[in-house]
């Protein structure tokens, strides 16, 4: 889930002072390298910053597709069938995507497990789906089918065929869950992040105001395209350079339009900053489908929601930054 390819599509970066004054745990989970950085003066904060990062192997055993045990994977078997009571924190995620769905106009999807395991089983063989594959992938897909009963936190599909992914969202669920974590231990500064893609800033380092990241240059240059200055604020960045891969001529990334069941293309990158990390991750790869005009009508329609696009220029090879309504003093545009 990493997005390797764009190098570290962000990165906590404190510029003063030296990288010593920060303590970094990690471990690796979800696919990706996950970190919690903390003043070194916190030392008292470590142990509650390890057991925080114990949780991420608990959650990734909850909602991984790729666990036949895991609670996402006993739904997508079952609910069909009868409804299923789910842990709550996992019921309250998929009302969140149920929100997200709707308010991205289906850009977002977490029902579209279909379509995103046919791109990966093709994408693994090197060959492009037919269009029949894809229509009858597509056509499984739908929010609307998925019924989440919250009295009895359970979830029940309309009708079979439909599966939930929640590869978009998951990380940033996780990250929301390990940065409470860290609130309730008292910890009024820290920064965590998952595979560099999606970040939560709690407070600001002791020798600054923000906890200042930076958003790689989807070309994959040296110089990241941004800096962005974080304080209680989460970020999250999708591109598909690393997962994406060359077939017939043609590259396709693993980010699919539900509308459509192909590919999004368009954008070189998109960057969410919202108040959680896991809307944050959702909105990234829904505003990475939707395009630039899309992106700036949601960001109008939702205040707390601020956007930075990375888009092809016409002179071939370059590319620009877009900001969609990231106050001037927390953003650094240096591209
Ligand atoms: P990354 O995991 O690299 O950070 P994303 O957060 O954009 O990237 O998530 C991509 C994953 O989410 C895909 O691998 C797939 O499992 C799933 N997915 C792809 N397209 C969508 C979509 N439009 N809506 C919801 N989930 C998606
Ligand atoms: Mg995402």
């Amino acid at each position: 889930m990493g997005v390797r390819g764009l190098k570290t599509p962000a990165r906590a970066e404190p510029k003063e002072p030296a990288q010593g004054d920060l303590v970094t745990l990690s471990r690796i989970a979800m696919a990706c390298r996950w970190e919690i950085m903390l003043p070194a003066e916190d030392q008292d904060a470590l142990p509650a910053a390890q057991a925080a990062l114990e949780l991420v192997a608990d959650l990734e055993r909850q909602m991984s597709v790729f666990r036949e045990e895991s609670e996402i994977s006993h739904i997508n078997r079952s609910a069909a069938y009868a409804p299923i009571e789910v842990d709550a924190g996992l019921f309250s995620l998929l009302e969140l995507a149920a929100r997200l769905a709707r308010e991205t106009g289906g850009a977002f999807d977490v029902s579209a497990g279909e379509l995103a395991r046919l791109w990966r089983s093709c994408r693994a063989e090197g060959r492009a789906p037919s269009a029949d594959e894809v229509e009858r992938a597509r056509s499984a897909a739908a929010m609307s089918h998925v019924h989440l009963d919250r009295g009895s936190c359970a979830v029940a599909f309309a009708r079979a065929g439909l599966a939930l992914d929640l590869g978009a969202i998951g990380k940033g669920y996780a990250v929301d869950r390990v940065s409470e974590s860290l609130r309730n231990a008292a910890v009024t500064s820290a920064l965590v992040h998952a595979g560099h893609s999606s970040i939560a800033a709690i407070g600001s380092p002791p020798w600054d105001e923000a906890w200042s990241v930076s958003i790689a240059d989807p070309k994959g240059r040296d110089d990241p395209a941004a800096r962005v200055r974080l304080r209680d604020r989460s970020m999250a960045t999708s591109g598909s350079t690393e997962q994406s891969r060359e077939i017939d001529g043609r590259r396709y990334g693993h980010v699919i339009d539900p509308r459509t069941g192909w590919p999004a293309e368009g954008v070189l990158s998109a960057t969410a900053i919202a108040p959680t990390a896991a809307e944050a991750d959702a909105l990234s790869t829904a505003f990475y489908v939707m395009g630039v005009e899309a992106t700036r009508a949601y960001c109008a329609a939702h205040p707390e929601v601020t956007a930075l696009m990375v888009v092809p220029d016409e002179a071939e090879g370059e590319a620009h930054v877009l900001n969609v309504g990231i106050e001037n003093d927390v953003l650094e545009v240096t591209v």
